[in-house]
C-alpha cells in the first residue's frame, strides 16, 4: 500500500538529485524526515547523489540500502533482503564503464494523459560545472523495439502524449547507430499516441536536417527546450559548452522558420566563475533577443570534482542571486509577450486536469498552459480552442 510521505511507512525509496547543492540538501532532509517518521523503516537511497557520495549517504541514520544510477531494478530485492537481514547494503559501483541502457518500465503518472519516457542515459559532454557525467556515465540509448513496446502499452493504458527524455537527449542513438529522429518516428507510429514531445535538448545537434525530419511528423509538438546556460561566448567557452551564441541564434531562427507557432524555452545560469558585469550584460541582451517563451534561471552552484569548482574568480553568492533575479525579470517579460502572441489563435489543447476553480487545465502543442471551461470527463481529450486572453500564468481559451 502506497502512503503519503507525511505518514509513517515501512519502506522508503528516496530518489536523490545531485545537480546542485540544493538538490543534495533536500535529499538529505528527506532521508532524515523518513527516519523521524519511522525509525524502524527500511530506507533505500538511489539516484545521482547516492552514486557520487555513497559513503556520505551510508552514514545518515536509518539508511539501509544505497544504490546509485545502475542496477536500480534490484531495489525491491535489496529492500526485501534488508528487511530479513541486519546491516547496510551499499550496492553502488562504477557507472563510467556501463554501455547498456538500463530498462526500467514506466508504471504511469497520476493524470494518465502525458507519460515521460526515458530513452537515453549518460553524457560525454563534460561541461565544466556539471557533475552529471560522473553520476550517470557514458551515453547509452534505449533500443527502438523496447521504446515501441512500452509506448504501445502506454497508449493502451490511455496515454495520448509521450515526452521523450534523457540526460543528453540530443545524443540519443549515437552509441547504437541511430538518431533522435528515429525514436520520434517510432513513437509517432504507435496507434493511440496523438502527440510526441522532446525534453531538454543540447542545441548543437539540432541541425536543419534534424529539424526538417521532425517537422514531417504531424504528431510532433514544436516545443524546444534548448539549454543555453549563458548568452555570452566567453562564459560559454569556460563552461565547455559546444556552441557559440551565433550558432544558438541560428538554430532558433531555423526552428522558427521551419515550425509553425513553435516555442523556445531554456535554462540559464548566472554567476558562473569569472562572469564579469560585462559578460552578464551580454547574457541578458542575448536572452532578451531570443525572447524565450519560458526560462529556468538558477545561480551557479559549485560541485566538488568539477573543473569550474576549482576555477578562479568565483562570484559571491549574493551577486549570483542578484543576477538571477535580473535574468528572471527579463525572461518573465519575454514569457508574457509570448503568451500574448497566442491570443486569437485556434489551437489543439490536450486537457489534463480540473483545477480547484472548476476549470480544465491543458497544454497546446507548443506547451502553452491553457484554462478552459468544460466538464471533468473531457480530461484526456484533445479539443480545438480559441485563445482569448492571458491571465497570470495561463492563457484562457474557449472550445470551438
Ligand atoms: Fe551536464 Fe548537460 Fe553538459 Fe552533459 S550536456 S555535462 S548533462 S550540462
Amino acid at each position: 500500500e502506497i502512503v503519503d510521505f507525511s505518514e509513517p511507512a515501512d519502506f522508503y525509496i528516496i530518489n536523490t538529485c545531485s545537480v546542485t547543492h540544493l538538490g543534495e540538501r533536500k535529499s538529505r532532509q528527506l532521508i532524515r524526515r523518513a527516519n523521524r517518521l519511522n525509525d524502524n523503516a527500511i530506507i533505500a537511497v538511489t539516484g545521482c547523489y547516492a552514486q557520487i557520495a555513497s559513503d556520505e549517504i551510508s552514514k545518515i541514520e536509518g539508511v539501509r540500502v544505497v544504490i546509485g544510477t545502475k542496477q536500480r531494478d534490484k531495489i525491491v530485492d535489496l529492500v526485501e533482503k534488508a528487511a530479513r537481514e541486519d546491516g547496510l547494503f551499499n550496492e553502488v559501483n562504477d557507472v563510467m564503464h556501463m554501455h547498456e541502457f538500463e530498462d526500467i518500465p514506466l508504471y504511469g503518472t497520476p493524470h494518465r494523459t502525458r507519460a515521460f519516457l526515458k530513452i537515453q542515459d549518460g553524457c560525454c559532454n563534460f561541461c565544466s560545472y556539471c557533475i552529471i557525467p560522473y553520476a550517470r556515465g557514458r551515453v547509452r540509448s534505449r533500443e527502438l523495439d523496447d521504446i515501441k513496446n512500452e509506448v504501445t502499452s502506454l497508449a493502451k493504458s490511455g496515454y495520448s502524449e509521450i515526452v521523450l527524455v534523457g540526460i543528453n537527449l540530443s545524443c540519443y542513438g549515437t552509441d547504437i547507430g541511430l538518431e533522435l529522429c528515429d525514436a520520434v518516428d517510432a513513437v509517432c507510429g504507435v496507434d493511440g499516441i496523438e502527440r510526441v514531445r522532446l525534453g531538454s535538448l543540447e542545441p548543437e545537434l539540432m541541425s536543419t536536417e534534424v529539424l526538417n525530419r521532425l517537422n514531417k511528423q504531424a504528431k510532433f509538438c514544436p516545443q524546444f527546450h534548448l539549454s543555453l546556460q549563458s548568452g555570452c561566448d566567453e562564459t560559454l567557452k569556460r563552461m565547455n559548452r559546444k556552441y557559440t551564441t551565433e550558432e544558438y541564434a541560428k538554430i532558433v531562427d531555423n526552428i522558427r522558420s521551419i515550425f509553425d507557432n513553435s516555442s523556445i524555452t531554456t535554462d540559464i545560469m548566472t554567476g558562473f566563475p569569472g562572469e564579469t558585469e560585462e559578460e552578464f550584460e551580454k547574457s541578458c541582451k542575448f536572452a532578451e533577443k531570443i525572447a524565450f517563451a519560458k526560462a529556468h534561471i538558477f545561480p551557479y552552484s559549485r560541485r566538488e570534482g568539477t573543473v569550474a569548482d576549482k576555477a578562479p574568480n568565483q562570484v559571491p553568492n549574493e551577486l549570483k542571486k542578484e543576477r538571477a533575479n535580473i535574468m528572471i525579470d527579463i525572461t518573465e517579460k519575454t514569457r508574457q509577450a509570448f503568451m500574448k502572441s497566442q491570443i486569437g489563435l485556434i489551437q489543439e489543447v490536450l486537457l489534463e486536469t480540473r483545477t480547484k476553480d472548476g476549470m480544465l487545465e491543458g497544454y497546446t502543442k507548443n506547451y502553452t498552459p491553457v484554462l478552459i471551461e468544460g466538464d471533468k470527463d473531457m480530461c484526456g481529450k484533445i479539443v480545438k480552442a480559441k485563445i482569448e486572453k492571458v491571465d497570470g500564468e495561463y492563457c484562457i481559451a474557449s472550445i470551438i
